[in-house]
């Protein structure tokens, strides 16, 4: 498979009253053509940063991109390029949806219209042409009686409805990666699996990548093909989905999983929940961010970052239990699928 887009050692801070925070550190990673790539991680750990910076969407100030780099088709630098040239880019080959489509919507202007704009941008359509292609949209992302829909504002719209014409503008130029992030938050159980379960069918019938930022690892077990793990700005495990459902090797991905609720929980009332919070990354620490939450924290762990290990080529982890004269730690039993 070939790779789309490219971040390599990409450095996010905020310079805030208390000091400058380091949100996202030295984050490097790829998406392939076709393929969904989740990066999950609990609020605050870099993944909506990371996403936003992608797309340079972060406001600066307060934001800063120090260092690093968002290669895009092998040769655009998204991180040197200027508005002019990123507002061509943005919707016709990379598009994101958020997580509130009510604050994403225009509230004043008929979604139609709104999913029209768009393609009379980057595919030089005229309006009627544009609104033809809209209702096309509502039907693709299967609005019921998309026509009259494309002729009513977004208040007249349900949650699940709005974050489908979302969908709709975000795919109406069918780019080559969508970033959703968090997009089925702010919406019922029963409508968050019809969404996801749309963007994999619309995935599949258009050949877009998928950046999936998600807290939640259960959304992405049925949906992507990789999983990056992130915490206090950092990555700090990846691998394919199997290598991180079944063979998980950070204490804090197994947090995570954890924290997912199954059906086979003996005791329905009892649901892990991981204590402390993150670091301040005002001032991080020198060695694991996760030692003061970590049950098998040892003595190097405050003393020094861990270094990335390989498990196999595709699954990779930064936890010092993988060095060779670490203590063997059993995987949580829980964890046994
Ligand atoms: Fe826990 Fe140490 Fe691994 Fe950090 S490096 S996750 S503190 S065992």
């Amino acid at each position: 498979m070939q790779k789309i887009l490219e971040v390599k050692d990409l450095r996010v801070s905020f310079h805030t009253y208390a000091g400058e925070c380091q949100a996202v550190r030295g984050v490097s990673f790829h998406v392939n053509e076709g393929e969904t790539l989740a990066v999950v991680g609990e609020s605050g750990c870099g993944k909506t940063v990371t996403s936003k910076a992608i797309m340079k969407l972060l406001p600066e100030p307060p934001s800063e991109i120090k260092e690093g780099s968002v290669i895009l088709f092998k040769d655009k630098n998204i991180v040197n390029m200027k508005e002019k040239e990123l507002r061509l880019l943005r919707g016709s080959e990379i598009s994101m949806i958020f997580q509130d489509p009510m604050t994403s919507l225009n509230p004043t202007s008929k979604t139609g219209k709104q999913i029209a704009e768009g393609l009379m941008i980057h595919r030089g359509m005229n309006k009627k042409q544009a609104f033809e292609e809209a209702v096309k949209m509502l039907e693709t992302v299967k609005i019921p009686n998309a026509r009259k829909r494309a002729n009513q504002y977004p208040h007249e719209f349900s949650g699940g409805m709005r974050q489908r014409a979302m969908i709709a503008i975000a795919l109406a130029c069918n780019p080559s990666i969508l970033i959703a992030d968090e997009p089925t938050t702010a919406l019922d159980v029963t409508i968050q699996a019809q969404i996801m379960d749309l963007i994999k069918e619309l995935q599949k019938k258009l050949g877009t990548a998928v950046i999936l930022v998600t807290h939640d690892l259960g959304v992405v077990a049925d949906v992507a093909d990789r999983i990056q793990v992130m915490y206090a700005g950092k990555i700090v495990e990846r691998g394919t989905t199997d290598e991180i459902f079944y063979n998980p090797k950070h204490p804090y991905t197994w947090a995570l999983l954890r924290s997912v609720p199954k059906l086979s929980t003996k005791n329905k009332s009892e649901l892990y929940s991981l204590k402390g919070t993150p670091p301040d990354l005002v001032s991080p620490p020198v060695g694991c961010p996760f030692a003061p939450r970590c049950e098998y924290c040892m003595e190097i762990c405050e003393e020094a970052m861990p270094y990335a290990t390989e498990i196999t080529s595709t699954h990779e982890v930064s936890c010092w239990l993988q060095h060779p004269m670490a203590p063997k730690v059993e995987v949580p039993n829980e964890l046994m699928v």
